[in-house]
């Protein structure tokens, strides 16, 4: 599975002078063409058309090759099958991905992460509470993988069927403080569950009210919404209805964002916008949020010298005058510098692209 852990491993592995060979491939065995080894015929066809473009070199073959002994040795369970390869410093990842991502081959200075950073963002570590009177299922999502976490719970007793006034009292008096078992056991499940960045609450109305009032101050912070479902419900079920939340929250959230981001361009304000301001930021290592829109693009060159980024391909390094050269896919470059250094990388989308592109499209909030 990919967590930022990973990411991150890569990402610094493949920060070397010499090129890193990257392969999304869609290797998702719902689709026909895939199915008896297809994804190996299209990682064959994406190398084939890199090689056609390339000018040959033997570090540039030996990449090609360890790439597709990693693929034809895969056993597909994703939907996205990531490799990395970067011969000298023996880097060879393969990482399987349940979300689908655009096929494509890149032979350049650092691992090509980008799709995945963007997604990231729109997939944080989500935990799921589902409630009824009866019992509760906790479950958490990241990249679009839905895990049940059953070992968490065990039974909170069951509820006995009686008959008569007194045992219908006494019924009553059960089923209360079964209910109040419940939620204080699946509050206490919720607290188990480390580094969740969102808590979502789900299932009956009343059940869900009650665990609600039961969270500490710490997990409410993170719920961001209650739903009403069934409890019963498959995990593709509990899946479809996480990432419709999730969709919503993430447009009001870079909606948020960039509203954040607008009010804090004036004179003292904590925010640059536009292109050269911001890669200026970077070069200096403020950059605690990078903000563009999706899709964004621009002509930038790195310096051979100090390596710091310039708002222009050709021509004098801003800093040192030493000569820069043209840095292709930058928002990628910068991105992955941000995250280096310990930012957040936010990619809009929606009405909060279109209120960013006043400004240049492209924006960061500072550390200082
Ligand atoms: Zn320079």
């Amino acid at each position: 599975m990919l967590g930022r852990g990973v990411l991150s491993t890569l990402y610094t592995l493949s920060q070397q002078k010499t090129y890193t060979l990257t392969l999304y491939l869609d290797i998702d065995q719902n689709k026909q063409s895939n199915r008896r080894r297809g994804y190996v015929v299209q990682g064959e066809a994406l190398i084939k058309s890199l090689k056609a473009q390339q000018k040959r070199s033997d570090r540039f073959d030996t990449a090609c090759k360890q790439a597709l002994s990693l693929v034809r040795s895969l056993k597909p369970k994703g939907k996205t099958a990531l490799i990395v390869v970067h011969p000298e410093s023996k880097l060879r990842e393969l990482v399987q991905i349940e979300l689908p991502f655009p096929i494509s081959i890149h032979w350049r200075r650092g691992a090509f992460l980008r799709p995945i950073v963007e997604a990231m963002d729109e997939h944080e570590r989500y935990g799921v509470v589902l409630t009824d009177n009866q019992r509760a299922r906790v479950f958490t999502v990241v990249m679009g993988e839905l895990t049940e976490h059953e070992d968490l719970f065990s039974e909170t007793g069951q509820r006995t069927r009686s008959l008569g006034a007194d045992q219908m009292r006494s019924q009553k008096r059960h089923d209360q403080r079964h209910q109040e078992e419940m939620a204080s056991h699946a509050k206490r499940v919720i607290d188990a569950l480390h580094d969740l960045s969102r808590l979502i609450v789900g299932g009956t109305p009343k059940a869900t009210g009650q665990l609600v009032r039961l969270l500490p101050t710490r997990l409410r912070g993170k719920l961001v919404d209650t739903v009403s479902m069934r409890v019963g419900g498959s995990q593709k079920e509990v899946l479809n209805k996480i990432i419709a939340v999730q969709m919503r929250m993430e447009r009001d959230r870079e909606k948020e964002i960039v509203e954040g981001v607008l009010a804090e361009l004036h004179d003292r304000g904590k925010a640059v916008a536009g292109f050269a301001a911001v890669l200026d930021a970077v070069n200096q290592g403020r950059v605690w949020t990078l903000v563009y829109g999706k899709g964004y693009t621009n002509n930038a060159g790195e310096c051979g010298s100090c390596d710091a980024y310039s708002p222009h391909a050709k021509g004098p390094c801003v800093y040192c005058g030493e000569d820069v050269h043209p840095l292709p896919q930058c928002v990628d470059r910068l991105s992955q510098s941000v995250i280096e250094m310990g930012g957040r990388v936010e990619v809009v989308d929606g009405d909060a692209k279109k209120k960013l592109d006043k400004p240049g499209g492209i924006a960061a909030m500072l550390r200082y």
